[in-house]
């Protein structure tokens, strides 16, 4: 069966593979490329509820719509 290939979302570096389970870090190619789109999450995650927060707090400045 020929390989299926994708490439891995983070880097554009190209995986072959025969089945997902050839590749414990799917859909990425490495440890490194999963840790920076799981800190990306991560960052993101935490801004919005940052966000929140400040919206709770009635301190955020909302700008006037125009
Ligand atoms: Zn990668």
């Amino acid at each position: 069966m020929p390989k299926r290939r994708i490439n891995c979302p983070q880097c554009g570096h190209e995986i072959l593979y025969d089945t997902v389970a050839d590749v414990p870090t799917f859909p990425f190619c490495s440890d490194r490329c999963r840790l920076v789109d799981l800190d990306k999450w991560f960052e993101e995650e935490y801004r919005v509820s940052q966000d929140i927060k400040d919206d709770a707090a009635g301190e955020r400045d909302v700008p006037g719509a125009p």
